[in-house]
């Protein structure tokens, strides 16, 4: 086991193309960490530099203390598992485990005991005689991962490995592939572009954009303080409703207006965010999370200084949840790279309703609630877990600096 540091890592591919610029993480030893991004972000690359698959352009990997630049894959006692993760055709499930610590001359005592004891942890034993083409498509990602449990490598590197898979089976082996990481407490670099994939999994994530950190932290930490828009709108579904807003001083405390709307900014949350008194009298960003939004008319003395009145565009009833789509009257917010990262079709569809509406924004509702279509909805804001962002910068207000 094995701490992993990457300090100012990058990567310039031969054709000028900066893939990974001064990435520094640090991995402690059995931390389970996962690199996270839209499409092209760099993270298969930083992690294939990691893996001595790609040579390194400019910084360090350190992998238990030893400084691995140069040292091949072979070399780095690392196990990789892909998202294609070919296993041989005409070998049993045991062979497909064992083959590579033969091919490393290890005695077939040890090689029976290491293959054994990895088929017990995935829950294989019944199976290892079976060939690839006879296993179930999760019963073979187990097998995959069963290759690289047995190496008993300092650190496992996992790119994808779940995206071949149906989506009820990538749920499982997501459960499947914690619960075993946690057993082993063997170090883990996780690559996904999926967030829901990084919450479950990572005790960290970092989120990858552009070749850039923008964040590590628990995953909750990500949720909770976003260092910028980026990380706001990337992390969180449905996504973060972000609007364009006014800081102002009334009765004494502060608030944000927005279109008609206006909320007012308690002693805590300014307390929270001191750095939120500079913006007074300026235009700054403001992010509502569509589960701190509630039907008021459902909260007995619901304040009238702390609610968005809007009327109600699309219902949509998920069994537990309602979730309302509504137009706030204001300027809408959205990210050129965010943009990129949810699709071209979506944007358009935003921009031509925010045309029309304002911004779009989202509620996740009890079931109890009573909006409608066409009806006006008054929604109580949970104001302490407001989002505020500096328009100039797109970085999270917080603390002073
Ligand atoms: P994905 O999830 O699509 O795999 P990623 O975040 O893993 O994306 P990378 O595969 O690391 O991203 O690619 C990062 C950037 O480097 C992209 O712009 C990609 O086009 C570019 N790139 C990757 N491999 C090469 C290469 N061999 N030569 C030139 N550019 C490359």
């Amino acid at each position: 086991m094995a701490q992993i540091e990457l300090e100012r890592l990058t990567k310039v591919y031969p054709d000028g193309t900066r893939a990974v610029k001064a990435l520094d993480l640090e991995i402690p030893d059995g931390e389970f960490m996962v690199l996270v991004g839209p499409s092209g972000c760099g993270k298969t690359t930083a992690l294939r530099m990691v893996a001595g698959l790609e040579a390194i352009t400019e910084g360090v990997v350190r992998i238990g203390g030893r400084v691995v630049n140069d040292l091949p894959p072979k070399g780095r006692d690392i196990a990789m598992v892909f998202q294609n993760y070919a296993l041989y055709p005409h070998m049993s499930a045991y062979k497909n485990m064992a083959f590579g610590l033969k091919m490393r001359n290890l005695d077939r005592g040890e090689i029976g005991r290491r293959v054994r004891d990895a088929a017990r942890v995935l829950g294989l034993e019944d199976v290892l005689s079976k060939k690839p083409r006879t296993l179930s498509g999760g019963q073979r990602q187990r097998v995959a991962m069963g290759r690289a449990i047995v190496r008993e490598p300092l650190a496992f590197l996992m790119d994808e490995p779940l995206s071949n898979l149906d989506a009820k089976l990538r749920v499982e082996m997501r459960a499947e592939i914690a619960r075993i990481q946690r057993n082993l407490e063997v170090t883990t670099i996780y690559v996904t572009h999926d967030q829901v994939e990084a919450m479950t999994l990572g005790d960290r994530v970092a989120v990858m954009r552009d070749g850039v950190l923008q964040q590590v932290d628990r995953p909750q930490g990500l949720y909770d303080r976003p260092a910028n828009l980026f990380v706001a709108e990337f992390i969180g579904s449905p996504a973060m409703n972000l609007v364009g807003a006014d800081v102002e001083r009334s009765d004494g405390g502060m608030s944000v207006q927005f279109g008609e709307n206006r909320l007012l900014l308690d002693d805590q949350t300014l307390a929270d965010r001191p750095a939120l008194r500079r913006f007074e009298g300026k235009r700054i960003i403001v992010g509502i999370r569509p589960d701190d939004l509630e039907d008021a008319s459902l909260v007995p003395g619901a304040p009238d200084d702390r609610r968005l009145s809007a009327v109600v565009d699309i219902r949509e009833d998920m069994g537990s949840e309602v979730f309302v789509h509504f137009g706030v009257d204001a300027p809408p917010v959205r990210g050129e790279d965010v943009a990129a990262a949810i699709g071209a079709e979506a944007i358009e569809a935003t921009a031509a309703q925010a045309r029309e509406k304002g911004s779009l924004f989202v509620a996740r509702l009890g079931r109890e609630t009573t909006a409608r279509e066409d009806e006006r909805v008054e929604l109580l804001v949970d104001t302490r877990r407001l989002h505020f962002f500096d328009t100039e910068t797109g970085s999270g207000i917080y603390d002073e600096a």
